[in-house]
């Protein structure tokens, strides 16, 4: 779980030909297949490190589920806005293979001469999953490790910042997945336009309630508000397994509160259920594993990250505190 950040930078021409030609076209089976001990097939992603000692030092450190982001920025000493990071893949494994890399590379080999000739350009291997494209400026990342307005890497380095994203968004993962950029974005138009304003509060236990797409937000308040109950007993249905006997009431006004936004973070719900509603979980401040109570100033929409921060987050317990404090602002404050 707790996985780590590695850079690679692309800004050279060079750099950027070997990471469209073997990251994101990847290698064919037949040009490693000689070579690597690993157990892959077909086109695979694969980068390569120079073998010198400072490189060695960060490449010997990765593990299998770390993550490799691709850094651009043409003029490395320049603070120029286009730096920032585009590419990320989810890596696979490491392996050193000097015959992989002068097979492969030699005829791209923008450098060669500068090396010894019992020393390929790149022999220190890392076997990638997918790259999918992310954005994020490299302030961002600056900031979250505290560095200074200086920093700036340049070559193949590792991410010291990695164990605060752990800390403030869970995983690695998490934090990649909301970089992601994703080809199409929902017109925020459609939202105001209001033909639809409900949003779909998911739950673990499937429970049936109509559709209330055209009951208003007070007649909801005071349905649910009928239904609320300060202590919900436990039924236990199987040995890991409780359900609890939920008002789908106070869900459904809980959804239509929200308006299709997460209540932790504030970001819209980040896809449609099958049903076309923003998806989102209902949360419970107090568990009702102890007892806790089934009111609507104890619950808020949450995104399926908050929701995980709050259940696995290092800071779980603290984040599920300001939830406390959200909810009932939203219930006594308005
Ligand atoms: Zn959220």
């Amino acid at each position: 779980m707790s996985s780590n950040i590695f850079f690679i930078a692309i800004g050279r021409l060079n750099a950027q030909n070997h990471f469209t030609k073997t990251v994101l076209e990847g290698v064919p089976e037949p040009k490693y297949k000689p070579y690597l001990d690993s157990d892959i097939h077909g086109q695979v992603p694969i980068w390569g490190v120079e073998g010198q000692s400072r490189s060695r030092t960060f490449w010997e450190q990765i593990e299998p589920g770390d993550y490799l982001l691709a850094y651009t920025g043409i003029h490395p000493m320049r603070d120029s806005p286009e730096k920032s990071i585009e590419y990320a893949a989810k890596i696979r494994g490491t392996e050193e293979s000097l015959e992989f890399s002068k097979n492969w590379w030699g005829e791209y080999r923008g450098r060669a001469g500068r090396g010894s000739d019992d020393r390929g350009p790149w022999p220190l291997l890392i076997i990638l999953n997918e790259p999918f494209e992310v954005s994020i400026p490299h302030t961002e990342l600056r900031d979250i490790a505290g560095f200074s307005e200086k920093w700036n890497p340049q070559n193949f380095t590792s991410y010291s910042g990695s164990s605060k994203i752990r800390q403030q968004y869970g995983s690695i993962e998490n934090y990649l997945d909301s970089k992601k950029v994703t080809p199409e974005v929902a017109s925020s138009s459609e939202l105001a336009e209001g033909n639809d304003s409900s949003s779909g509060v998911a739950e673990e236990s499937e429970t049936n309630s109509v559709s209330e797409t055209t009951v208003d937000i007070e007649t909801l308040r005071e349905a649910a508000k009928q239904d609320e109950t300060e202590s919900v007993t436990p039924t236990i249905r199987q040995q890991e397994t409780r359900e609890y006997d939920r008002s789908p009431k106070i869900r459904d006004y809980i959804k239509k509160r929200s308006g299709g936004y997460c209540e932790g973070c504030g970001e819209p719900a980040p896809f449609e259920s099958k049903t076309g509603e923003p998806y989102l979980h209902a949360h419970h401040v107090d568990e009702l594993s102890r007892g806790g109570s089934d009111t609507i100033d104890s619950l808020v929409a949450l995104c399926p990250n908050c929701h995980y921060r709050v259940h696995h987050g290092k800071d779980g317990e603290e984040y599920n505190e300001q939830l406390r404090e959200r909810a009932w602002e939203l219930e006594h404050d308005a």
